[in-house]
């Protein structure tokens, strides 16, 4: 409860007799309204409306907030830096198009809106920026730290992934070179060997050791004070690992993990080694990257501590369009039939995606991205019938960050004609993801800010608890979204974000958007 600003100046507030503003909180009273569906005897089923009542607290303090990034000299972590830099100081450059003026296009937080509701008096609807429906952090405010086993300072290494303009390079500079990252543990036999030779910042040892551990908690600590920061969240950043071998006895349980980090088993991780610190230090811990860092003791280590985690790999570009793509064809009764996805691209990431192993952690992400809505569909498939899907990623030093992704989309349509869609997607895969890397924060900060219980009628303060530890929230961000034990993994675009929105407006007592504007149809 260090909290170092009061609460800004809301851009609205809910009139309605279930919610009560504090200075400190938002208290809302709020009816969650599902469907219940029991299956008869004969197969028919009964669907019965079911309402569950919650209290939600929010918390309207915004914290000061440090994001320390596993792999900051990388291509995402020094684009992410200079472009928060930049954003902070309103920064505007010379391009061969123009001026060019910072942005945080591609958040769906900051470059995004969200519809609050219609005007009672024209009809007309009103949006609001996203970040508004509660009171998040602003991207300018967080302090930007981290780790890499690469010792190149930040100038350097925005200059190593050719990513930004060098007349915006010039301009963020001198703050750039100020910022080293903090020596990192290496594993050689996780990444691809042809990462040895950036690896001149290493803490001793190349395998798990609880000094990894204790080390990382340190620096947590240590960049906090330094910072004056109420909260830090991590994120994962770094090279794609290979996947770690899921063993009985090694990293089957919490306490199992740890002692295997103890003894250094050979199956522990680098990204696991910052996840269990992260949860002793109650910190938030996201993975961006497709390797299985979330071992199942890893899980139980965050649940057992309360402390959130979410994850796995950022969903930029092919994945994106596929997630929204396949929702709507699917969704338009047409049968997709198959998916053929190539890529290549040249900057490190794809160096180190040349590796067999770690391709094969990506291709693991990349492939289970339209089960669920295949499976929804019982009317265009059979129970176990899949569309083919094939991924492949080449590594093609020329086109460096620019990355290509070809995706062919074949499907089926009435009377056994076929559609065939050919998408051909160019960007900067760097530009693409930084953004992501902040709506992360900021939505996994917020989470930490809400609370919630069984509606209590006497409006006792005592027992609200946090969000499940596993933060499916975030799943709009993310290719391979890690959901709580046992739910259902969501990769549908248009629901992922439905359940952002429509969470964040529980949280201030408004109903989920549902789209059905009677108020223009009934009249
Ligand atoms: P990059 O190779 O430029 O950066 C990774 C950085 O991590 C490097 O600087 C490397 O030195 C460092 N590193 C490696 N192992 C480390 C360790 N153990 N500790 C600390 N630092 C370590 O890659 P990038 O383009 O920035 O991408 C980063 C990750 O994000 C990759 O795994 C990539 O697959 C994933 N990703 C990127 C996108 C995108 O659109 N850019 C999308 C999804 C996932």
């Amino acid at each position: 409860g260090c909290a170092t600003k009061a609460p800004t100046k809301d851009l609205f507030t809910v009139n309605s007799p279930n919610v009560r503003y504090t200075d400190d909180f938002i208290n809302t009273k709020y009816t969650y309204r599902t469907t219940a569906i029991t299956q008869n005897a004969d197969g028919k089923y009964v669907a019965a409306p079911k309402e569950t009542l919650y209290d939600f607290k929010v918390d309207r303090k915004i914290p000061k907030v440090g994001v320390m990034l596993v792999g900051w000299g990388g291509n995402n972590g020094s684009t992410v830096t200079a472009g928060i830099i930049a954003n902070k100081r309103g920064l505007v450059w010379e391009t061969k198009e123009g001026k060019q003026s910072a942005n945080y296009y591609g958040s769906v937080m900051m470059g995004s809106t969200t519809k609050l509701g219609t005007d009672s008096k024209t009809g007309k609807e009103i949006n609001i920026p996203f970040h508004e429906l509660l009171p998040m952090v602003h991207p300018n405010d967080l302090v930007v730290g981290g780790w890499d086993i690469s010792g190149m300072n930040l100038a350097d290494a925005m200059d190593r992934a050719k990513v930004l303009e060098p007349t915006l390079k010039g301009l963020v500079r001198k703050e750039m070179a100020a910022l080293k990252p903090l020596p990192s543990i290496y594993y050689p036999d996780f990444i691809a060997a042809n990462q040895e030779e950036r690896a001149d910042n290493v803490l001793p040892g190349t395998k798990a050791s609880w000094d990894h551990v204790e080390q990382i908690r340190k620096d947590i600590r240590e960049f906090k004070s330094a910072n004056g920061l109420d909260k830090v969240i991590v994120q994962w950043t770094a090279n794609t690992e290979r996947y770690a071998d899921i063993l009985e006895g090694v990293n089957d349980t919490a306490e199992n993990l740890l002692q295997s980090i103890k003894t250094g088993h050979d199956e522990v991780s680098p990204s696991t080694v910052f996840a269990v610190a992260s949860i002793l230090e109650n910190v938030p811990f996201i993975n961006g990257s497709p390797q299985n860092t979330f071992v199942p003791g890893a899980i139980k280590l965050a649940e057992q501590h309360g402390a959130f985690i979410g994850g796995d790999d950022f969903k930029s570009g092919q994945t994106k369009m596929k997630s929204a793509l396949v929702d709507f064809l699917i969704n338009a009764g047409i049968k997709l039939t198959s998916i053929a996805s190539y890529n290549h691209l040249g900057n490190n990431d794809g160096m180190n995606l040349s590796s067999q192993k770690q391709f094969r952690s990506k291709e693991i992400s990349k492939s289970n991205v339209v089960d669920d809505m295949v499976a929804a569909n019982t009317v265009l498939y059979k129970e176990g019938e899949h569309p083919d899907h094939t991924v492949v990623i080449k590594y093609m030093p020329a086109v460096g960050d620019d990355k290509r992704a070809l995706d062919e989309y074949y499907a089926e349509i009435f009377m056994g004609g076929h559609q065939t869609i050919s998408i051909f997607n160019v960007c900067e895969d760097s530009l693409l993801a930084s953004p992501l890397i902040i709506d992360l924060v900021l939505v996994a900060e917020m989470m930490t800010r809400i609370q919630w219980k069984a509606h209590d009628a006497e409006g006792g303060d005592d027992k609200y608890s946090g969000f499940h530890s596993v933060l499916s929230i975030l799943s709009y961000m993310l290719k391979a979204p890690l959901t709580p034990s046992g739910t259902p993994v969501i990769n549908a675009l248009a629901k992922q974000r439905a359940a952002l929105t429509n969470i964040f407006r529980a949280c201030v007592g408004l109903e989920p958007e549902s789209d059905m504007t009677l108020e223009h149809k009934l009249f």
